[in-house]
């Protein structure tokens, strides 16, 4: 019998479904990350470079900026030569948001409170964007809300955002478009989670979610994984964009790894490492670390326990694929519930990487992932 799926905690929102070059996006399609690159994109070998970094990272779409002319001018030979859809990111200027169809970019963001007399040429927009295949995501962000919308509100309240991100869509629809979805991004979680709660009782559209100026690595991962969890516990959500102060491909790195912890996204290397304590025999820092580093790349769905002592530390490695349970010097080894050997200390994580490499030999990479299994 084949196994069943892991379970989520809630099913996926309908959506209607739309495509992003060759990834589809809506409810009948996986969650999908998102990054963006943080190269001139006028330096068409160095914006292509990112997006290899981000592609093998395991980044499903990309987006790049385009504020000037030499912006818009690469985005063809970046859309070709791209292995993954990319997505032009227009502010102010229409004429990008134009340049970006006729490249051939698989979407376009477009944020209409900042782009000049934005709904006098929804129309024209999208007929291009029709006539192209061409996607679009309204992006509306707190920071630069229509203008009307804030003399109303006051301030970016999640009815604002909501209230702009529905009028840009009933003018689209209005023309007869349908293939867009929506962000409505604000940099504290509270406002964000309740705007994607109102915005997804509002309409079928499938939603991009994303804590705008989230911060530094670590605020910015936990505001992310707060928010989105919250979303997507709901089944709320269709593709996700952390956005941290950090390398792009650590965007990508905690994206999958929040979609992993909820199911949304099969699991892969998974280290169950315990927070040690006054009962802890070994270093448990420096051996979960040093396994983790031995096992980086590794694209098969892998459990292994590192524990620091005999109270937790047999039943977690005997749960788990390959563990270590440690204590008087030396390390219980264990694959698959049975000890297998007992090494020295010294001898752990060199055990469990070569332990782990013979398992990995006879399993599927999780699907998706780089076809072989690499270990750095
Ligand atoms: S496994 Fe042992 S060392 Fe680790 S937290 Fe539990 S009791 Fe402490």
């Amino acid at each position: 019998m084949p196994a069943l799926p892991p379970p989520v905690l809630s099913p996926r929102r309908r959506t209607r479904q739309i495509k992003v070059g060759s990834v589809g996006v809506g409810s009948d399609s996986p969650i999908s990350v998102q990054s963006m690159t943080t190269t001139l994109t006028s330096d068409v070998n160095a914006t292509l470079q990112q997006i290899a970094e981000l592609t093998a990272t395991g980044c499903d779409i990309v987006r790049v900026a385009c504020p000037s002319q030499d912006d818009a001018d690469a985005l063809p030979a970046i859309a070709q030569k791209s292995q993954i859809p990319v997505i032009a990111d227009i502010h102010f200027q229409p004429k990008y948001v134009f340049a970006a169809i006729d490249a051939g970019c698989a979407a376009v963001r477009v944020n209409p409170g900042n782009i000049r007399k934005f709904d006098d040429q929804v129309k024209e927009i999208a007929r291009a964007a029709k006539d192209r295949g061409t996607s679009i995501r309204i992006g509306v962000n707190a920071g630069s809300l229509d203008k009307r919308i804030m003399d109303k509100y006051g301030k970016a309240t999640p009815e604002a955002l909501v209230e702009s991100a529905v009028w840009e869509a009933s003018l689209f629809e209005e023309h007869d478009f349908h293939d867009f979805k929506i962000s409505v991004k604000h940099n504290d979680p509270v406002v964000m989670v309740r705007a994607y709660e109102l915005l997804a009782e509002a309409g079928d559209w499938p939603l991009h979610l994303g804590v705008t100026e989230a911060g530094p690595a670590f605020q910015g991962t936990i505001k992310s994984s707060v928010a989105f969890g919250h979303l997507l516990s709901k089944g709320i959500g269709d593709t996700i964009r952390v956005s941290l102060s950090a390398p792009p491909v650590e965007e990508v790195k905690v994206g999958l790894q929040i979609l992993e912890s909820l199911n949304l996204k099969p699991r892969r290397l998974e280290i169950v490492s315990c927070p040690s304590c006054g009962r802890a025999q070994v270093d448990v820092y420096k051996l979960a670390e040093e396994v983790t580093a031995g096992l980086e790349g590794m694209e098969v769905p892998l459990r292994v326990a590192v524990m620091g002592c005999v109270v937790n530390g047999p039943g977690e490695a005997r749960e788990a694929d390959l563990g270590v349970a440690s204590g008087n010097g030396k390390g219980q080894i264990f694959v698959k519930g049975e000890v297998i050997k007992t090494v020295p200390e010294s001898m752990i994580v060199e055990t469990l990487i070569e332990e782990a490499m013979r398992l990995a030999e006879g399993m599927e990479p999780v699907e998706g992932s780089e076809a072989s299994v690499s270990v750095s």
